[in-house]
């Protein structure tokens, strides 16, 4: 990488701010290299195998706190940050009406990693068109980044008991994304405070209890993870808690008071796809695998692949009150080829002989 600063760096570090607002991200922050606490954290956090099967977490040893070690030479980065709550969309309703689907409110449109990265990217660009040359890559929670703990040290915010970011004036539904560069740019104050005060909802409010501790989330317990990251069968005592969510949850962010402060999205990319915000659970099991790419082709839920989406929806589907169609339906995918989908949707007739048991003892009483 080679460095040629001709202009202020105080004027350009403004300019980079304005360039991103007008690319249409909410904030623009700088920071330095030096994550320290936010890496021994990091540490503390994988030594208790909280990262569950996320061995990504664990690969790339130091590079995931010591950028300069994932890009050499990397002196500054730059944080932005991206709202992403689509307006007008109902949410807690979905989240309490136990025969539609909850997908977490990130996944519902286009997928974001292309479009942050093209932004961001746009950035670095817009940067050399005005300095020349540098050293400049763009991330999007692509590659071993600590995006929170960055974005807390350029200002964006504090990192919350529920171990998201929280900006005071927006909440936390935004996406973040980081642009290294070799520029010695002057950085922004660290955002210091704690806003959480003796508030503890997300704690009280996570379904599976997976905030062990303030800001620590038992990844192997959260149901993001088991409905995203796990590949395999989704340990029983857990299942019940996860409801309807059949991709991500939103709970810890939903029940945040600072979220009140969240503004809505002005990216048309982020409205919801195919009504993925009020779809019932029974219409998405119904989907074959050919539907299922075409319908969620270019949104996150792609990565989670036919059969763990089917396995999530057998899930919910258990969790829901009993009636004929939705037997109907679990029994329409007892010969699915999977042995994982079959366990599953074994498991959630089970619950549903239950609660027929339950009511037919209750009628006879
Ligand atoms: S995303 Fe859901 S399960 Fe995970 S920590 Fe937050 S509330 Fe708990
Ligand atoms: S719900 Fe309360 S404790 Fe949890 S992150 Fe929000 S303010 Fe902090």
């Amino acid at each position: 990488m080679t460095t040629s600063v001709s202009i202020n760096a105080n004027e350009l570090a403004q300019q980079i701010k304005a360039w991103g607002q007008e690319l249409g991200f909410q904030q623009v922050g700088i920071t330095n290299v030096d994550l320290g606490e936010h890496g021994e954290r990091l540490q503390e956090w994988l030594k208790k195998d909280y990262h569950g099967e996320m061995f990504y977490m664990a690969d790339h040893g130091d590079k995931r706190y010591r950028p300069e070690k994932l890009v050499p030479d990397t002196l500054r980065i730059i944080t932005v940050r991206m709202d992403y709550m689509p307006p007008e969309i109902e949410t807690l309703k979905i989240l309490n009406s136990p025969n539609q689907a909850y997908i977490s409110r990130y996944a519902l449109g286009r997928d974001y990693h292309k479009l942050m990265r093209k932004r961001i990217t746009q950035l670095g660009k817009k940067i050399e068109a005005a300095v020349g040359h540098f050293g400049y890559r763009a991330f999007v929670d692509s590659a071993p980044v600590l995006e929170r703990g960055l974005a807390q040290k350029s200002g964006q915010g504090w990192i919350g008991k529920n171990a998201m970011l929280i900006n005071p004036k927006a909440g936390s539904y935004f996406f973040l994304g980081e642009l290294f560069t070799d520029l010695p740019l002057p950085i922004d104050e660290p955002f210091e405070e704690m806003h959480c005060g003796s508030c503890r909802a997300c704690l009280d409010f996570c379904p599976t209890g997976a905030i062990v501790d303030n800001h620590i989330v038992d990844g192997r317990k959260c149901i993001s993870y088991l409905t995203i990251e796990l590949k395999g069968s989704i340990p029983e005592d857990l299942r019940p808690k996860m409801g309807n969510r059949i991709f991500g949850c939103d709970d810890c962010q939903l029940c945040c008071p600072w979220n009140k402060f969240s503004k809505p999205t002005a990216e048309s990319d982020f409205t919801p796809r195919h009504h993925l915000d009020s779809a019932t659970l029974i219409e998405l099991f119904s989907w074959d695998e050919q539907t299922f790419l075409s319908k969620t082709e270019g949104t996150p839920i792609r990565r989670a692949g036919h059969e763990r989406w089917l396995r999530n929806i057998a899930v919910g589907l258990g969790n829901a009150p009993s009636n004929e169609n939705i037997i109907n339906a679990l029994n329409s995918r007892l010969d699915f080829e999977s042995e994982l989908v079959h366990e599953h949707v074994v498991w959630a007739l089970d619950q549903h002989k239950l609660k027929n048991k339950i009511q037919v003892s209750n009628a006879t009483r």
